[in-house]
This record gives C-alpha cells, structure tokens and sequence, in this order.
C-alpha cells in the first residue's frame, strides 16, 4: 500500500468487508444517544440511513432529520411541476418517508430549503448554513451522521462540510458518522452515471456495518415514498432525475456503512 492510500472504490469494499456488522444501536450510539441525520437532498436520509433510522425508532432512541437542500433540481423543466409545487412535494414525500420509518414527520425532520445543486461550500452562505443546521438540529443527541465527503455529488460534500463545521458548538461526546450514498459507485459502478477519478484513501477504514435486514421493509418503504424520484410520477421533463434500479439495488443490502468521517 502506497502512503497515499487506495482508490476509494478499493477501500469502500475493504469497509464492506471487515467493519463490525452490529445488530444493535447502541454499538453506534452508546447506551443512550440518539440520531441526527443530515441528508444533502429529500432521500438522502432514507437512502442512506433509512435502516438506522427504523432502528432508532424501534428501541425508543431520538432520531432526528434535516434536509439540507430543497430538492428543486430533480426535474427543473417540468412546467407542470414548477419550482414551489415541486418543493412542497419533495417536503411532503420526506415527510411520508420518515414516517414510514417510524419517526414523527412533525416533529423530527427539518428543513433548510437551500437551492438544490448550490449547497454553499464558503463563504458568509455557509456560515449561514452552519447556523441554520444548528438551529435546526434542535439538542444534538449523540451521534451526527453526514453524507460521505468523497460522495460524487457537490451537495453531499458541501452537506458533509456544513455539518463538520457546525461539530464544535455540539457536545464535546458528539461523534461525527459518514454514510456513503453515491460514492458506493467506486465500488459497485451504477450504469449511466459517471464518476470523477477516485480519491486515494488512507487504509484501513474504520466504522461500523449496522445490520439493517429486520428494518428492510420499512427502509424500501420509505424510499419508495420519494415517488417523484422512483416513479414516473413527473412526466414532462424527459431529463429529469430517476434513481437507477442500480443504485436502489445498493440501499436496499442488509446494512448501512458508517464510516468514522476523519477515517477517510
Ligand atoms: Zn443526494
């Protein structure tokens, strides 16, 4: 192994791999914290952490979710789906996703309505962001989980940027978690969607794989409810976005990856 490290597609299959399954939450969260999961898109969190979120929800632990952007970019030239109604259905269907989860859709999801594909990456509009993550995290529970930096989409870093940012004026116990979504396509190439080199990651991967299985159908469930970006539910803009069966195929495995976000 050279000291730069690996491809990230070797070294997220070396997760896969050798990571602690645990079936459990309090591996993850101690023997009392909860969730706070920040999702760069509306789907992100079910996604990613769908199964972690079932499970919190099942042993009575706090989970709570924010959306980081407003989703707008799915289908920008759709007519019948203007910018606001398009909005308010991606909000609607986050809302049904954690409810299928387990959580209260009026209680434990926020969101921050940033512009989709222009999540800030500095500046006084990350600062904002910042501020605004915190205040919507409401009291941080315990363990913070972020999309994955290596992610290929610049919402998702500049998500996991924003809530890196905000982990100081948190707890000082607070642990930062990563989840990876579209960067499993290092390791698992998804038809169509292309990727930028790989970066080079220092080995070896340290996190945990939480056993999901029990909470499969709940997850598939919720991701499900994100209708507008698995159905033909939006019709008239034939560029729009729909999640390759490749990519669902990968949420939809028996466990989540929570990678220690220093880690790599
Ligand atoms: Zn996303």
């Amino acid at each position: 192994m050279s000291e730069a490290g690996v491809p990230a597609g070797t070294w997220l299959r070396a997760a896969e791999r050798d990571l602690p399954l645990v079936d459990d939450v309090v591996a993850l969260l101690g023997p009392d914290g909860g969730a706070l999961v920040v999702a760069p898109h509306p789907d992100d969190e079910s996604l990613g952490c769908g199964g972690l979120l079932a499970a919190c929800a099942a042993a009575g632990r706090p989970a709570r979710v924010v959306v980081v952007s407003d989703g707008a970019g799915s289908h920008p030239r759709s007519r019948a789906w203007p910018r606001d109604r398009l909005v308010a259905q991606r909000q609607a269907e986050a809302r049904a996703a954690v409810a299928e989860l387990g959580l209260d859709p009026a209680r434990d999801i926020g969101f921050l309505g940033l512009s989709d594909t222009a999540v800030p990456m500095a500046g006084t509009a990350f600062d904002a962001a910042v501020a605004a993550l915190r205040r919507a995290a409401g009291p941080v529970p315990g363990c913070v989980f972020a999309p994955w930096r290596h992610d290929p989409h610049r919402d998702h870093t500049a998500s996991f940027a924003i809530a890196a940012a905000a982990l100081p004026t948190w707890p000082p116990e607070t642990r930062l978690f990563a989840y990876p979504v579209w960067g499993l396509a290092f390791a698992h190439p998804i038809p169509g969607f292309p990727l930028p080199p790989e970066p080079l990651l220092p080995m070896p991967p340290r996190g945990l794989r939480l056993d999901v299985a029990r909470h499969l159908a709940a997850k598939r469930r919720a991701v499900m409810a994100h209708a507008s970006q698995v159905s033909g539910l939006i019709e008239d803009d034939p560029g729009g976005f729909r999640l390759p069966e490749a990519a669902l195929a990968l949420a939809f495995r028996p466990f989540e990856l929570f990678l220690e976000a220093e880690a790599g």
